[in-house]
């Protein structure tokens, strides 16, 4: 009998729907590949190594596999992949990082996997979410605890620190006549993959749906329109293509928000009324009570109302 190994995945985003990016990594890990995830740490927002660009988010979660570490490796490269990972300069932006930093009393050294990952010891942003979810973690190489480290390390004063929840901060709207909901996220790109598996959630319950299956979804927008005027066009053309396709909903992500363009993907799985937990059936989205724009604390908000 193969037993589980124990390992530490370190998550990093900084392009696109960053805390989207987190929560479909951790799923596409478990469904597409049998990755057990026991534990997950806080958000973090890091300051970026590397070439100028972007926040990061990073997290860190406690797994188990059977997997060998050079499979691991090979099922975190295709959910990068399925997740919008392109490779140009070397420490660029991307959507998605997904490095194996610790695997309980093993040390792997070959020319395509090192683990402990090599810049464990020297990442805050990698070895804080390492120590919240594995806070016994010892170095396999000589035994000694990974806490001291963290401590001789410079803090990043701008880090910060936020829940990691199981979806965005939705509140569903609930009248006799219509429905919608009023979703919350740190920022534009986020906004729209909330704004989608909320208008997702209103048709199946997330939580009974196994990601099987993954659609790209992209609409075009003048380069005048408003915020609302793309949040119309981005949910009208995720309820078309849900409908159109029978597709249950569980994950949105949101690869690139640019000025005439939104582009992500829909993970899910075929529609099955004995398995899903259906809600409603929805007719169109509804354009005058739409309202999308940031706050005064600089998150976004997004209310939408939608026809049933
Ligand atoms: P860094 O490794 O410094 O964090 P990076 O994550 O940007 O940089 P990538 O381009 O994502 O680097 O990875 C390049 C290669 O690193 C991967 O294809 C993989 O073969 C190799 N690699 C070696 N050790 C590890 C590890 N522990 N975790 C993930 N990849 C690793
Ligand atoms: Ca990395
Ligand atoms: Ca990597």
């Amino acid at each position: 009998m193969v037993h589980d190994r124990s390992l530490v995945v370190g998550l990093g985003s900084n392009l696109g729907s960053r805390e989207a990016f987190l929560r479909a990594a951790l799923d596409l890990l478990a469904h597409r590949h049998g990755v057990t995830v026991d534990a997950h740490s806080p958000r973090y927002e890091t300051a970026p190594v590397g070439p100028a660009q972007p926040r990061y988010i990073n997290a860190a979660a406690r797994v188990r596999s059977a997997l060998a570490p050079e499979e691991l490796l090979a099922a975190m490269l295709d959910v990068e992949r399925r997740l919008g990972r392109e490779r140009r300069e070397r420490w660029g932006a991307r959507t998605l990082d997904l490095d194996l930093l610790w695997i309980d009393g093993t040390v792997v050294d070959t020319p395509s996997l090192t683990v402990p990952h090599p810049e464990l010891l020297r990442r805050e942003f990698a070895l804080r979410p390492l120590l919240d979810v594995a806070p016994e973690a010892v170095d396999p190489r000589d035994g000694a605890p990974l806490a001291p480290a963290l401590a001789a390390l410079t803090p990043d004063a701008s880090m910060m620190a936020r829940a990691l929840a199981d979806g965005f901060e939705t509140e569903i709207l609930d009248h006799t006549a219509d429905e919608g909901f009023v979703t919350v996220a740190d920022d534009r790109a986020d906004l729209f993959a909330a704004a989608a598996e909320a208008l997702g959630a209103l048709i199946v319950d997330p939580a009974s749906v196994h990601i099987r299956t993954e659609v790209p979804l992209a609409i075009t927008v003048d380069a005048e329109a408003g915020d609302d005027e793309r949040m119309f066009a981005w949910l009208s053309e995720a309820l078309y293509v849900l409908d159109a396709k029978r597709v249950a909903l569980r994950r949105a992500v949101v690869l690139d928000d640019g000025p005439t363009h939104v582009r992500g993907v829909l993970f899910g799985d075929a529609l099955d009324e004995s398995t899903h937990a259906v809600r409603s059936a929805l007719k169109a989205i509804t354009w005058h009570t739409l309202d999308v724009g940031p706050r005064p604390d600089g998150r976004w908000r997004a209310q939408v109302v939608v026809d049933v």
